[in-house]
Order: C-alpha cells, then structure tokens, then sequence
C-alpha cells in the first residue's frame, strides 16, 4: 500500500506503469509522478490514499484524498 511522506508518495498507480509502483513527488498545487511526469492537480496535503476502481480508466487504481477531501485518481486525475 501506498507510503505518504511529505515530500513524495510512493507506490501509486500511474499511466506510465503496471502495478501501484510509480513515486509522486508533491508539489504546491498537485502531485506529479517522478518517472512521467504525469500531474495530478490536487491540494496537498495528502490525506490518504486507497485502491478503487476507476470509471475512467475502467480498472482499479489508486486515488488520493487531498487537504479538501476530494478523491481523484492518480492514474487519469479524474474525480
Ligand atoms: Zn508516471
Ligand atoms: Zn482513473
């Protein structure tokens, strides 16, 4: 399961991998995956994460729950 430090949330879902491996570095605005690129605009802190499935991506992801406690999933930054 995901590991959230202050900096930098590992082991998250992400469209450049298989799996719930990718690091996130965290940012002012979102969080933005350290190996694609891939931002995800939220508003840290990042309270925690959970597995879900993802109706756009139409598989289980990871999704984070920012400081305002919305939900968007790691992988396509949707609701
Ligand atoms: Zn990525
Ligand atoms: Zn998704």
């Amino acid at each position: 399961m995901a590991r959230i430090g202050k900096e930098r949330i590992e082991d998250l879902s992400c469209k450049c991998t298989k799996g719930d491996i990718a690091p996130f570095k965290v940012m002012e605005d979102c969080i933005e995956c350290v190996w694609c690129g891939n931002k995800i605009v939220c508003k840290p802190p990042i309270e925690f994460v959970l597995k879900e499935r993802c109706k756009n991506c139409g598989e289980t992801t990871t999704f984070i729950v920012d400081s305002l406690g919305t939900k968007i999933c790691t992988k396509c930054g949707k609701f």
